[in-house]
């Protein structure tokens, strides 16, 4: 007998993995968390039956929502992770010796033990002594600071349950005055692919690019979320996302990628011209 995991990428699209083995399933107070093992993509963690991460593929999303603005930052020091509770994108950053903080704001604490025990390959780094989690809303956190951090990076689920109010303008306005004077700030962006992603997409754009003067979008391709096109956004306060990369500076550091590299950087905020007109239609 076969196990499949299938997520409704539409309605009228099915993705599925076939499934070697189910190694944890729990319901926190805020969403439910499953972990798989199968043949093609190794483990995989799911929130409330959508996929968040992969064994296989998670090296792509990872490395470019981390590495694009620290290869901009001219002397990232303190960064803010909001989400990220699986430590991917914590482990990416902790890479650099400059990195003096990590705050690491993780809404469920259940989503950091699972990923501790089932995920070690992302999860390896929230030990670091740089890095402090707090298990909070980040919507609720980010009210509560004002010029302290060179980056954020917004590392959450999708616009609905308690990812939603990571997308509103509120929040974006909060990351804003988080954010030191040449502050930058990345999220995940949804997918312009399927109506429903492309919308919710839009309409953080939209928001965004009213909150910081310099608003930018940039692509990768990420197999295992819907379409597989998927959108980060870079938005700052002073630094242009390709002029002020320094791709011999980031070179020099000798942090090695498997996604990620300096061509690609500037080549990813070249978008289709679809995907152009969807954003000049909200800017
Ligand atoms: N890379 C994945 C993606 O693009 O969907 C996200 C991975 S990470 C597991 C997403 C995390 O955001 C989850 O652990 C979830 O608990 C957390 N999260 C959702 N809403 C949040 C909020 N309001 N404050 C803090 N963390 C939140």
């Amino acid at each position: 007998m076969e196990l499949w995991f299938t997520e409704k990428h539409t309605p009228d699209v099915n993705f599925s993995i076939r499934v070697d083995q189910q190694l944890c399933s729990m319901q926190s107070d805020f969403q439910r968390i499953d972990v798989f093992d199968s043949q093609e993509f190794g483990r995989f963690l799911t929130l409330d039956g959508y996929m968040m991460l992969t064994e296989k593929d998670e090296f792509i999303y990872h490395e470019m929502i981390t590495h694009v603005p620290m290869a901009v930052h001219p002397d990232p020091k303190n960064i803010l992770v909001i989400g990220g509770g699986d430590g991917g994108v914590v482990r990416e950053l902790a890479r650099y010796q400059s990195v003096q903080s990590i705050d690491l704001v993780e809404i469920d604490s259940m989503v950091v033990e699972v990923c501790k025990k089932y995920l070690p390959f992302t999860a390896c780094s929230l030990d670091d002594p740089r890095v402090k989690i707090s298990y909070a809303d980040g919507i609720k956190f980010i009210r509560q600071r004002e010029a302290e951090y060179d980056i954020i990076i917004v590392d959450s689920t999708d616009p609905f349950g308690p990812g939603e109010g990571l997308f509103t303008k509120e929040f974006y306005g909060s990351c804003y005055k988080a954010l030191r004077d040449d502050g930058i700030m990345v999220n995940q962006h949804e997918s312009p692919f399927y109506p429903e992603d492309a919308t919710a997409m839009q309409r953080a754009h939209k928001r965004i690019a009213k909150s910081f003067p310099i608003s930018r979008v940039y692509q990768a391709h990420i197999p295992t979320y819907p379409s597989g096109h998927w959108l980060f956004g870079f938005a700052s306060k002073k630094y242009h996302p390709i002029k002020n990369m320094n791709p011999q500076k980031w070179e020099h550091l000798g942090i090695t990628t498997a996604y990620y590299n300096t061509k690609l950087h500037s080549g990813s905020f070249c978008l289709p011209t679809y995907v152009e007109d969807m954003l000049k239609d909200v800017e």
